[in-house]
């Protein structure tokens, strides 16, 4: 169990709270994961692009897009994993 646990960082998005036994440990909050709308898990999407349309690296950024497709239009989210600073 997690009952050592002494330390809580709260995520800044969802303001779930996440604890450590060690202070300064960075994690990772799920949020983003899920649809900010009705809460489903989403997806996640890659755009479908040929990596050399544009040529060079100026649009090969790695964005994490997730896309819920419960909604019309699917609702598309570019929200990053969150990092939670357990203190
Ligand atoms: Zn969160
Ligand atoms: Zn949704």
């Amino acid at each position: 169990m997690t009952d050592k646990a002494k330390f809580e960082g709260k995520c800044s998005r969802c303001g779930k709270a996440h604890y450590s036994n060690r202070k300064g440990e960075i994690v990772v909050c799920d949020c983003w994961r899920y649809c900010p709308m009705c809460g489903a898990e989403m997806q996640s999407y890659t755009p479908d692009l040929a990596p050399n349309t544009y040529g060079m690296d100026d649009k090969r950024d790695l964005r994490i897009l997730m896309v819920c497709t419960n909604h019309s239009p699917p609702f598309y989210s570019s929200q990053k994993p969150v990092e939670v600073m357990v203190e």
